[in-house]
């Protein structure tokens, strides 16, 4: 019989908007990729990498130049020491260190929470290792992590918990206090951290990312996963990395050694310069995403759309029930057929499928982009 976690799984939501919006030629603010490559001399740099060589498998731990350039990376910008020797893992992607974390830190019947909405990776890749997955469901307006809901979830037979900060969809960064709240519960508990932490440098409005391993107590209960892809716009690049303390990040190793076993090792060389010297890069970006974040919240608030917080990522959440009495499938597709825009309804972010009067835009596009889709929202609200 096949696993029923995958057998069962529906066509992403993010397949079926983009094959819907090609069909009707509509501009495409639904799935999360930049639409402009990071920077060139990081490229050369593994373009020079891969033209030399060696291009056989490198360390199943990642190149010593990569892992030591995370290990700078955590020191650099959270004042957290690991040690690149074992401490630090480099994968394929965050998503291939999301799977490992769980494959090696939760097993059959073990409680697992993650925040709703969800990051849809998640869920399934705990079902699949046996986990029993419990839900902190955030709400809106504001999506916000209270005691209260953590505590519905949190408990003795916790064994870990995947956050999610800065929020991919509900655009949230978490404060210190919902984190100094999310450290205080889990201390209470056995429960490690998974802390997906890729869009870390992409935080709006000079908000501070807090990693929750900052908080005291918790540098040893959380691994933190990293991403080339999100800091340096290089999402097919699939480089990433998991950091935290030697006894977490070795168990971690052993479900990499056979899930990947090894990273490219010229796109290693590149990131590992990108992180010595682009840093500019993500700052620019930064500056750049908040700009478009501002333009398409203006616009949206216009039509008549209630634009939640958008305090990072590459994403924005919007309320619709002024616009339609639809739910967030059906807006979305009729706006794709009729306006030539392509959102994502956040409804498929909830297992139970509720809220569904949510929709995520992403922004990570040319200003020139936002624009056009705002002209052709406009018209279409507009227009009798
Ligand atoms: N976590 C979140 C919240 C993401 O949005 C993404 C990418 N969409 C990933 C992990 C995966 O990162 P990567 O592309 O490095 O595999």
């Amino acid at each position: 019989m096949p696993n029923p976690v995958f057998a069962g799984l529906p066509t992403s939501i993010f397949q079926h908007m983009t094959i819907l919006a090609q069909a009707h030629d509509a501009l495409n603010l639904g799935q999360g990729f930049p639409d402009q490559d990071g920077p060139m001399a990081l490229r050369e740099v593994a373009a020079r990498a891969l033209v030399d060589g060696p291009n056989q498998y490198p360390p199943s731990k990642g190149l010593g130049v990569l892992r030591q350039a995370v290990a700078g990376h955590a020191r650099q910008f959270y004042g957290l020491s690991y040690d690149p020797e074992d401490e630090v893992l480099v994968t394929s992607g965050g998503t291939e260190a999301i799977a490992g974390s769980l494959m090696a830190l939760a097993g059959q019947g073990d409680e697992v929470v993650m925040i709703e909405p969800t990051y849809d990776s998640y869920r399934p890749m705990a079902e699949a290792v046996g986990a029993v997955v419990k839900t902190v469901k955030l709400a809106p307006p504001g999506w916000r992590l209270t005691e209260e809901v953590l505590r519905a979830a949190i408990g003795p037979g916790t064994r870990a918990v995947l956050i999610n900060s800065p929020h991919n969809p509900a655009g949230r960064v978490f404060s210190r206090e919902e984190m100094e709240t999310l450290a205080k519960v889990v201390l209470e508990t056995d429960a490690v951290v998974i802390c997906d932490e890729v869009y870390e440098h992409l935080v709006f409005d000079g908000l501070p990312h807090i990693p929750l391993a900052t908080l005291p107590g918790m540098r040893e209960r959380c691994v933190r996963i990293g991403s080339a892809g999100k800091i340096f716009s290089l999402t097919g690049w699939k480089v990433g990395w998991v950091t935290g303390p030697r006894e977490l990040v070795g168990l971690v190793f052993k479900a990499h050694q056979f899930l990947t076993f090894t990273t490219p090792p010229a796109l290693q060389t590149g990131v590992a310069h990108g992180l010595r010297h682009e840093m500019d890069f993500p700052r620019a970006l930064t500056a750049r995403l908040q700009g478009n974040r501002d333009i398409l919240a203006a616009g949206l608030t216009r039509l008549g759309f209630a634009v939640q917080p958008c305090e990072g990522t590459y994403f924005l959440t919007a309320d619709i029930s002024n616009l339609t009495n639809e739910k967030d499938f059906a807006f979305c597709e009729r706006l794709i057929r009729e306006a030539g825009v392509a959102l994502i309804p956040l409804s498929a972010f909830f297992k139970s499928g509720t809220p569904d009067t949510f929709v995520r835009f992403a922004f990570c596009k040319q200003q020139s982009l936002i624009e056009q889709s705002l002209e052709r929202l406009e018209k279409y609200f507009t227009v009798p």
